[in-house]
């Protein structure tokens, strides 16, 4: 996939002074839901409202969903509050249904973008169409498998295209519902600078006390705009009501959000960037340096271990390391969490060095 400058457009076509909005409930629920919260929304900083009508749920007997009838809900929000209308489609079946009512904003799911079959039966649907057309990175942190979805699209003549960052599901608990990784959405954004992209923070933190600080990051990293569960009455929601805020609060986060320029040309910016970016190189390049060397004496190591037929892991010396780095690393102001990456990552080279001593 090329990066055309086409996908910018229906973004720049909104002639908005602040981030993309797309704000609503998880789900419609009524009819009088959907118009009471499309009217809290109206004459604020969103453009598209959403709602999901059909509700991919993760265990069965939860709510899935009204179906059609809540397509002519979104039809009527529409036509009272001038708000362009977004929701999830999962197959080719809601996507003709979505096109019937005129939806605006189609999106695909996190768990449709992981199912290739499932993808392109949704282009082919889509093909051709000139509506908005955004993409939920998968469960999975697989960026191949997230842009795949998104040249399934392209190809089928999509052009106004866009991508979601919800975070991705991890076994363990962390502090967010699904981990952001933000280096996989990043990486995503530098290899397509023109592919507008829009932050999740209601599924990355499914905790509304969570979303401003979110979002937050999501700008301070040049996002292009957010989508946001919203609810009058968030835990009577019937789905997702932990992580839903009301109008008035995301009016607030509104107002909070701090906006930040992409770039500051002016020379005083430019000297000082330049000056620090030149110091950051070196050390780099010092990292480098400290880390080739480190793993030459893996390769001794190796050797001594291959002469007395010793088996590459001692756990007891991999345990005290780590334990002393996170100590160390905690007094030079590095987090815990980050210590314990980078010494699994070092030590991972450094038993490949030494295996490959060993069995050469
Ligand atoms: C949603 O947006 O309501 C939703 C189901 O999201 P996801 O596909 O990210 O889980
Ligand atoms: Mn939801």
């Amino acid at each position: 996939m090329e990066n055309k400058k086409e996908m910018r457009n229906w973004l720049n076509e909104f002639n908005l002074t602040h981030p993309f909005v797309i704000a609503g409930p998880c789900s419609a629920e009524t009819e009088e839901q959907v118009l009471k919260i499309a009217h809290e929304l109206k004459d604020s900083d969103v453009s598209v409202f959403r709602a999901g009508i059909w509700k991919p749920r993760t265990r069965p007997g939860g709510f899935e969903g009204v179906g059609e009838i809540g397509l002519k809900w979104l039809k009527k929000a529409k036509e009272q509050t001038g708000l362009l209308m977004g929701t999830e489609v999962a197959n080719a079946a809601h996507v003709k249904l979505a096109l019937e009512y005129d939806i605006d904003v189609l999106w695909i799911g996190a768990r449709t973008t992981v199912n290739p079959f499932a993808m392109q039966e949704i282009a082919d649907a889509l093909a051709g169409t000139k509506k908005i057309v955004l993409v939920k990175n998968p469960v999975n942190p697989d960026l191949s498998l997230w842009l795949g979805g998104v040249e399934r699209l392209y190809n089928a003549g999509i052009e106004k295209l866009g991508v979601i960052h919800r975070g991705f599901s991890t076994y363990e608990k962390t502090k967010y519902r699904n981990i952001p990784e933000w280096q996989i959405a990043i990486e995503l954004q530098n290899k397509f600078p023109d592919l507008p992209l829009i932050i999740d923070p209601s599924h990355i933190t499914g905790d509304r006390n969570m979303i401003l600080e979110v979002t937050q990051e999501a700008l301070d990293l040049n996002y292009d705009g957010m989508i946001i569960e919203t609810h009058y009455d968030p835990d009577n929601a019937w789905s997702d009501a932990a992580q839903q805020v009301t109008p008035t609060a995301l009016k607030q986060i509104f107002i909070d959000l701090k906006v930040r320029k992409v770039d500051d040309m002016s020379d005083e910016f430019t000297q000082k960037m330049k000056k620090l970016r030149t110091n950051i190189d070196i050390l780099d390049e010092n990292l480098l340096d400290l880390l080739g060397k480190r793993m030459k004496v893996a390769d001794e190591i190796g050797q001594v271990k291959k002469d007395a037929n010793v088996a590459v892991l001692q756990n007891n010396r991999w345990n005290e390391i780590l334990g002393k780095m996170i100590l160390e690393g905690e007094k030079k102001g590095l987090t815990e969490e980050f210590v314990l990456k980078m010494f699994k990552a070092i030590h991972q080279e450094s038993i490949g060095h030494q295996e490959k001593v060993l069995n050469a």
